[in-house]
């Protein structure tokens, strides 16, 4: 016996009018199988319910994978540690849990070009979203970038105001291009708004040394800025020749 056509038609107005796709989704198989198993009705709404909670819970980490703005999805599951020097799983699974997000904690991944630090600061975004940490990926450039124009515009205490909303932050590659004095101190004063408030991730190619090129020669404003961000701070290096390079001299070795 199903559910008269009237019923069903006005439980699935009232899911949409209460938004509850979980329990439009699901209501029916459910009350087939609680008619087949003979379920008590509070089971029956138990399932429905948490049939909700679970779709409400995915949709959330939908979004917050969207607003993440990765520029293609990569996880810790297709990174291959075998072929990575410098970092190893077992780190990066406890890394994985997002402890260092609470605290917070800023995370730098360090290395020569090609040896997976955007990979890995990627999937470690991946699974921040998981648990519903707002997310952002952005490339160093980009970043300053916007911030300059937001400044021009006058929307620059908004776009500050919004990034601080960021949980996890991805700087992807400062020192690919230099800073103006300008961009820098905007880059700098966003470092100091998160210190000790927000998570951030820098990938970069340069050692800490040569980072003061990336901001004009400003000893004073790079040396402020790498100690706030080294302050609480996990330093992964990466090590190594690029791993598409390797993967191609590996192929075209014969064998
Ligand atoms: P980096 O940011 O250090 O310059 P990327 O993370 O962009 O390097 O890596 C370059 C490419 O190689 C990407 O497509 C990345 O997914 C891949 N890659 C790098 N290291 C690994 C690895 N150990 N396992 C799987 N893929 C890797
Ligand atoms: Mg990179």
């Amino acid at each position: 016996m199903t559910a008269p056509t009237v019923v069903r038609d006005l439980v699935v107005a009232h899911t949409r009018a209460l938004k509850l796709p979980g329990v439009a989704r699901t209501f029916e198989g459910l009350a087939r199988q609680a008619r087949d198993s003979h379920w008590p009705h509070e089971d029956y709404l138990h399932e429905v319910l948490s049939a909700e909670q679970a779709s409400r819970h995915e949709s959330v980490i939908r979004q917050r994978l969207r607003e993440a703005r990765f520029p293609e999805v990569k996880t810790l599951d297709t990174f291959d540690f075998a072929a990575a020097d410098g970092v190893n799983a077992t780190q990066l699974h406890t890394l994985a849990r997002g402890e260092w997000v609470t605290a917070p904690e800023n995370l730098i991944l360090a290395g020569p070009i090609g040896t997976g630090k955007t990979h890995l600061a990627i999937a470690l975004g991946v699974e921040a979203t998981k648990q519903k940490r707002r997310v952002l990926f952005t490339r160093a450039a980009d970043l300053v970038r916007q911030l300059l124009e937001a400044r021009d515009t006058r929307e620059l205490t908004r776009l500050q105001q919004r990034l601080l909303r960021v949980e996890v932050l991805i700087v992807d590659e400062p020192g690919f291009v230099p800073f103006d004095r300008v961009g820098g101190e905007l880059l700098f004063n966003l470092l100091t708004d998160r210190y000790e408030r927000r998570a951030t991730v820098v990938t970069t190619n340069l050692a800490f040394a040569e980072w003061v090129t990336v901001f004009a020669g400003d000893e004073k404003l790079t040396t402020a800025l790498l100690d706030r961000l080294a302050h609480h701070a996990t330093v992964l290096t990466t090590k190594g020749k690029s791993y598409r390079m390797r993967r191609r001299r590996t192929r075209e070795e014969p064998s």
